[in-house]
């Protein structure tokens, strides 16, 4: 039998296995944070008109610096954040999980560490890993907030080079408060002293937090940048689109490591299109909220603990240890409904689906609570 082991591979691959969900054939699938709306019919009918005229282009190379679609993600935040932002300051690539790893490549690499607060986005070690990065997990409290005292103690320990914090957290659903990311950002600047360290938030579910995007927290901050997506908020997980909003020489400094031609002409015209409807999906954002919201209170009216959350996923528990959640995700899936276990003690973590997929969701919930009970 001949393997990836057998292969001459880097060292730090060997006996590692990639990144994703199961997914599973199930009715209901409320594991992987995706939009429950399809893109409205108007939207696609544009998506097709803006396609077929960049296809009519297809023999040349895309913009390489996609300044067209960079313009219109600035005035968007512009627009969302209440703080200007302008199309030098903006990066976009094929998710934000490209966007990650291009600042890892030019801001992380070998002899560099990057450090996060776990438990988190298991993507941020990986693409770590993945670029020869090393990787410090740094504590959460039991609460799954950020504790500011001893978060600048570990920064003081180990210097790193990129700070990821992630807001609203991914499993937990946990945002940030600015102090939390000011305080983190200062501990990081004096601990390398020089040029000092990257610090980046990842706001992959900005539009569904309760709370005002951390974005302006980049005025003045050099090295701090917010990373988005049109994966969640905008519906579009399969049309591959990130984006960050930094200080100008971010964007020059990532652009030594970027693929030329990375982001393909088609991918453009559709996160183009899908720009001109912002208000429509923005709207659907808000049915999400009210159903996230809703979640929170059946899940605790059914004598669940959940964790607030800020997010279009919920995380409840609290069941006896990893077993005990392992044993309630595979219940929960019996009863035709798949959400995700992220791995974390004792919780669970459920997407926010339509109201019909929530109410199966709940209906499933309290049955499996009802067949545990003595
Ligand atoms: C879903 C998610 C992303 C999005 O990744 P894309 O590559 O844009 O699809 C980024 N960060 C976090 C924390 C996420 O949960």
């Amino acid at each position: 039998m001949s393997g990836i082991d057998d292969l001459p591979i880097r060292d730090e691959l060997r006996g590692k296995s990639p990144y994703g969900a199961p997914q599973l054939d199930v009715a209901v699938r409320l594991n992987t944070n995706e939009n429950p709306y399809p893109l409205p019919e108007a939207l696609v009918a544009r998506i097709a008109e803006r396609v077929a005229e960049a296809a009519r282009h297809l023999n040349r190379y895309p913009d390489r610096d996609a300044v067209e679609l960079r313009t219109g993600l600035a005035d968007y935040l512009s627009r969302t954040t209440g703080h200007r932002v302008a199309t030098e300051g903006v990066w976009a690539a094929n998710g934000s999980n490209e966007v990650l790893q291009q600042l890892l490549q030019a801001f992380g690499g070998p002899g560099r560490t990057a450090l996060g607060f776990d438990p988190s986005y298991s993507m941020h070690a990986l693409i770590a890993r993945g670029t020869g990065t090393g990787w410090l997990s740094g504590p959460r409290q039991s609460d799954f907030t950020i504790d500011v005292h001893t978060a600048e103690q570990v920064i003081a320990e180990h210097r790193p080079d990129v700070v990821f914090v992630c807001s609203p957290n991914n499993p937990t659903g946990t945002a940030v408060d600015a102090d939390t990311v000011l305080a983190l950002y200062d501990a990081a600047q004096r601990a390398r002293g020089g040029a000092g360290a990257l610090v980046v938030v990842d706001e992959a579910y900005g539009e569904f937090s309760h709370r005002p995007s951390l974005l302006p927290l980049i005025e003045g901050r050099r090295n701090l940048v917010v990373s988005r997506t049109m994966s969640k908020a905008f519906g579009a997980a399969g049309l591959r689109l990130g984006y960050l909003a930094a200080d100008p020489a971010v964007v020059d400094a990532v652009q030594l490591v970027r693929l030329p031609y990375h982001l393909s002409a088609v991918t453009q015209a559709t996160a183009l299109a899908a720009l001109e409807h912002t208000d429509t999906l923005l709207g659907y954002v808000e049915q999400l909220k009210a159903e996230r919201d809703r979640l929170v209170t059946e899940l605790r009216a059914l004598g669940c603990e959940v964790t607030e959350s800020d997010a279009n996923f919920v995380q409840f528990g609290r069941f006896d240890g990893a077993d005990g959640a392992h044993a309630v995700w595979q219940a929960l899936l019996e009863h035709g409904v798949l959400v995700r276990d992220n791995g974390v003690p004792g919780h669970l973590r459920v997407s926010v689906g339509t109201p019909a997929e929530n109410d199966a969701f709940l209906d499933a919930v309290r049955a499996v609570t009802k067949e545990n009970k003595p």
